[in-house]
């Protein structure tokens, strides 16, 4: 129900911990993290409240400048620690958060274990980054460019976040009909469910719109439709009292 990411110079655990915090008001039933940091990708996530994530998660390696955090309401699956969000591929590389549903997961699940997946949630996100990981192998293409094929197979209303272990340089975000936020600042972005977790670090930021895909780097931010069209991001500044 609320998604936060980080890619910037900060420690993104406990600035993601915040965001989630403030989109609390949304209701969630579980909460969870992946960062990438010098042990590769590690992933905490627990049914219950962000504190009890945050107690759960203390005295592990939570450090790292680029990670992804998520609220759930769960939709598919029951709420449970496995069914919490982030989820990863098949080769546990890829990680994803997703806020909405994925209506043709069944059909798409069944593809896919045809070809050898297996899985570890009853999620539809997690069917939708199974499917991103095999655009991804068998096309030999780019993450975004996989993330934007898969993005046409499926139908439902998303805003979702993937990571790759492979790449702790970059984020992929994109909407349809669940709403997503960019935050521009000095060598690092914010991405988030709405602005109030972004406020306190930048007032520019991107509304991204209905079926966008957006690509970040510390230093680079390139917004494209899903029909492959370059867009150029419009930055608008924050007027929000808090
Ligand atoms: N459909 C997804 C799930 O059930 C995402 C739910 C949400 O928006 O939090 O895990």
């Amino acid at each position: 129900c609320g998604i936060v990411g980080y890619i910037g110079h900060r420690e993104a655990w406990p600035l993601v911990i915040k965001g989630l915090k403030r989109l609390e008001y949304r209701g969630y039933d579980s909460a969870g993290i992946a960062l990438i940091n010098n042990d590769g990708l590690n992933i905490y996530k627990k049914a219950g409240k962000v504190q009890e994530l945050e107690n759960f998660a203390e005295g592990k390696n939570l450090s790292g400048t680029i990670g992804i955090g998520h609220t759930r309401w769960a939709t598919h699956g029951a709420p449970s620690d496995r069914n919490s969000h982030p989820h990863t591929s098949h080769s546990g590389d890829l990680s994803i958060i997703h806020n909405g549903i994925i209506e043709n997961y069944a059909t798409l699940k069944e593809m896919l274990i045809s070809k050898g997946h297996e899985f570890n949630s009853d999620t539809d996100t997690e069917v939708l980054i199974h499917l991103i990981e095999e655009i991804y192998k068998e096309e030999n293409i780019d993450l975004l460019e996989a993330v934007r094929l898969a993005l046409h197979e499926v139908s439902g209303a998303y805003a979702i976040v993937v990571m790759d272990e492979a790449k702790p340089d970059q984020l992929i975000a994109a909407r349809k009909g669940s709403p997503m936020v960019i935050g521009v600042g000095q060598g690092e972005y914010f991405i988030a469910s709405d602005a109030t977790p972004i406020v306190e670090y930048t007032k520019n930021v991107i509304y991204l719109n209905d079926n966008e895909i957006a690509f970040l780097k510390r230093d680079e931010l390139m917004i494209k439709r899903l029909d492959n069209v370059v867009q150029t991001p419009y930055i608008q500044e924050l007027n929000l009292k808090l």
